[in-house]
């Protein structure tokens, strides 16, 4: 059986020489309150349950972690399993070991071990996020490995749901967090339960040859160490056997017993810089013969972990593989350590390219020159801010985006459920169903068969496009009536502003044409699409304006026919067009000079907004132009009038397009030889190289109106090396 002293006096000797500035007094402290609330309580084995949390502590240090997630260590289980209290333990510890030790429970309280294999991903992601402060899940990691050394005294139902859950939570966080020895541990130990037969044959395996493997490591050793030193660069040589689960999983994946296995030897040489290990690699492959595909440069490209080292295979003179991998002293104790290694080694170590890696990235980046417990203090993060995680009342995780409420759960679960929603539960209480979401929240949807369905309100309520989605889609369904009462009035309305006449959409021989121009099927359905938002009045308006315009122009020339078609000019539809100028109609001044805004060069077809200037009649813009952006501010909305576009004659205006290229040759022979195969007179042309590797160009050129715009856009966008093309501003 354990003891109590055995366990002390290691752990103190441990932080005496890994935390010199260690308030021992105050450890000692936190060692005498977690053995007093422990004191009734026993480990399986039946020695003391203090030892356990001594052990975590040990731990703890181990991995480099500062003061006060050792002493959050010693009292990890005091409110999970005593009367211990949050208050209390922040009266003497403080608030930061409060926390951690809540940030603990609050783990061990969810239940990780009984949610189906597709959710891992979610559920290492949850346990992440439940932790504000990454210290909670290394103190959690470092207990679950403490439980795996003494597995042996759980029931064997124990061992298999515990070693499952560290295989498939613990490990892979370990690895995430670049823990590269404490993964192996938990994987090994996790082997030794789960597959015992497999575990048995392979350890009994390694010990049976160990003799001859370790000569043969010597050997190899030998040789590496007499090149090494006769080039004159210092290093620390050693082999290894690789552990026992990767050479499992070889053997699966290979499907190979353990005697055909030869890539079991791994050697690794720490030298002091980077440019060595590149001279180490050349003489490992001078040396050895190389193994063709099997080098990976991770120093240049550094694992998502922050791990850093080159690696390579080579064949040795008896024809048997292996693995070197060679780095720095640096590295290596990101290697070993992972992120813990940066509560003491604390120089950056590259880009870590994955995003789940980013935060550490930065904050090691910014935090060079800051003290260590400013460091530590920094580290508590929100690690998945854009996502949040709640439970079915089944135990289901779904991942919603951040500030996501019961409605966008409902429609997470399925359509159904949100559409027949009446309110919601979040922790069995009655909830609003705009309340944001916590992860860990347990949400229950609340529906009726009578539910009149979503409220227009909830598509601003809701966070996810998901949600968004549905509530359209129902509204495009369920109210077709209100959608096509709607639809139909802004587009009656679109076409009073567009100066054209509605009677024509109901003429028998018209209203197929503009119907066949619109892609639809009778005007109801049209109406219904604007209603529901899937078309919007001014581009259905927009499509048919040229055919009307033209229908109209011959109408007027069949003079004095008496037609139900014919336009009568006093129609109010048409009257401003009297008063166009320049192809433009200013609604409610009569005549008034009309001028182009240089700035955004509109053509027909565009929306147009007019400014009276002070002494130059009325200047158009688009309305999307930025400086019409102010038009409803209350300063300037009294200049701001609205236009149109007149019926217009074939007049050209000019406009200008901005094209974004990769940089290369022949781009302006391209560019030009578009403009000139479509007929368009291009009235100035230039580019010019900018930085990241681009060239823009700028063309000003003359459209006649939206619909000849679109089609040169279009053919400009299959130039090859086009990143993009803008209305240009002048
Ligand atoms: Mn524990």
């Amino acid at each position: 059986m354990e003891t109590f002293a055995d366990h002390y006096s290691s752990m103190m000797a441990t932080i005496r020489e890994q935390m010199p500035g260690a308030d021992m007094a105050l450890i000692q402290k936190a060692v005498e309150y977690a053995d007093a609330k422990h004191q009734h309580q026993k480990r399986k084995d039946g020695s003391p349950y203090i030892i356990h949390p001594l052990a975590v502590a040990e731990i703890v240090t181990e991995m480099g972690l500062d003061q006060d997630s050792v002493l959050g260590a010693l009292l990890h289980d005091c409110i999970e399993d005593t009367d211990a209290s949050h208050d209390d333990i922040e009266k003497i510890f403080g608030q930061t070991v409060a926390e951690l030790v809540e940030g603990v429970t609050k783990l061990t309280k969810a239940n990780f071990s009984t949610t189906e294999q597709a959710q891992m991903e979610n559920l290492r992601k949850m346990f992440m996020a439940m932790s504000k402060d990454i210290r909670v899940v290394l103190i959690k990691i470092a207990d679950r490995l403490h439980n795996m050394r003494t597995m042996q005294y759980q029931s064997p139902a124990k061992q298999v749901i515990k070693c499952r859950e560290t295989m498939d939570i613990y490990a892979p966080l370990a690895h995430r967090l670049g823990m590269q020895r404490i993964k192996w541990e938990l994987e090994d130990t996790s082997l030794r339960y789960l597959y015992p037969t497999e575990y048995q044959q392979i350890t009994e395996h390694l010990r049976s040859h160990r003799a001859e493997d370790e000569a043969f490591m010597l050997a190899i050793q030998d040789k590496i160490d007499q090149r090494l030193s006769a080039v004159g660069i210092e290093n620390k040589t050693y082999g290894r056997i690789k552990h026992v689960y990767s050479i499992y999983r070889k053997m699966q994946a290979q499907s190979k017993s353990i005697d055909e296995l030869y890539d079991i030897y791994a050697f690794r040489v720490v030298v002091d810089t980077i440019p060595d290990c590149y001279n180490v690699l050349g003489h490992m492959h001078d040396l050895f013969n190389l193994v063709p595909g099997r080098f990976k440069d991770y120093i240049s490209t550094p694992k998502p972990n922050m791990y850093q080292s080159l690696h390579t295979t080579v064949i040795g003179s008896q024809g048997i593989p292996f693995e070197v991998q060679i780095r720095t002293w640096d590295m290596h104790e990101t290697a070993e350590y992972g992120i813990a290694a940066h509560w003491k080694y604390k120089q950056g170590t590259g880009d870590g390219q994955e995003k789940d890696f980013e935060w550490v990235r930065r904050l090691l980046e910014s935090q060079q020159d800051t003290d260590a417990e400013d460091y530590v203090r920094s580290l508590k993060i929100d690690m998945f801010d854009d996502e949040v995680f709640v439970f079915t009342p089944k135990g289901r995780i779904v991942s919603l985006p951040a500030g996501s409420t019961p409605i966008d759960f409902a429609y997470a679960i399925h359509s159904g459920v949100g559409n027949a929603m009446v309110g919601a539960k979040v922790n069995n209480r009655i909830a609003n169903i705009d309340m944001t979401l916590k992860n860990g929240d347990i949400v229950e949807v609340l529906t009726s068969k009578s539910a009149k369905g979503p409220s227009r309100d909830w598509l601003n309520i809701c966070k996810s496009n998901q949600a968004r989605t549905k509530i359209k889609q129902w509204f495009k369904k369920e109210r077709r009536e209100e959608n096509v009462t709607h639809g139909r009035a802004s587009f009656e309305a679109e076409m009073r502003r567009a100066g054209l006449p509605l009677a024509l959409t109901i003429d028998p021989e018209v209203s197929p044409i503009l119907l066949r121009k619109l892609s639809f099927g009778d005007w109801e359905d049209m109406y219904a699409a604007i209603g529901y938002g899937g078309l919007t009045a001014v581009k259905a308006v927009g499509r048919i304006r040229d055919d009307l315009n033209k229908i109209m122009k011959g109408q007027s020339l069949e003079q004095g026919q008496q037609s139900p078609l014919r336009i009568s000019p006093d129609n109010p539809n048409l009257k401003n067009n009297r008063h166009a100028v320049n192809g433009i109609v200013v609604e409610d001044i009569d005549s008034c000079m009309v001028k182009f805004a240089k700035c955004c060069t509109p053509v027909p077809g565009d929306s147009v907004v007019g400014f009276i200037t002070k002494g130059f009649g009325v200047s158009v813009h688009r309305c999307d132009c930025p400086n019409a952006a102010n038009r409803d501010h209350p300063v300037h909305a009294a200049r701001w009038v609205r236009c149109h576009w007149a019926q217009q004659e074939d007049q050209p205006f000019d406009t200008i397009l901005e094209l974004e290229f990769t940089t290369r040759d022949c781009l302006y022979m391209d560019v030009g030889t578009v403009f000139a195969s479509s007929r368009i007179r291009v009235k100035e042309l230039s580019g010019k190289d900018i930085p990241g590797g681009r060239s823009l160009f700028t063309a000003r050129f003359e459209v006649r109106n939206v619909a000849e715009l679109e089609a040169i856009r279009n053919k400009l966008m299959s130039i090859p090396d086009i990143v993009s093309i803008r209305r240009g501003q002048n």
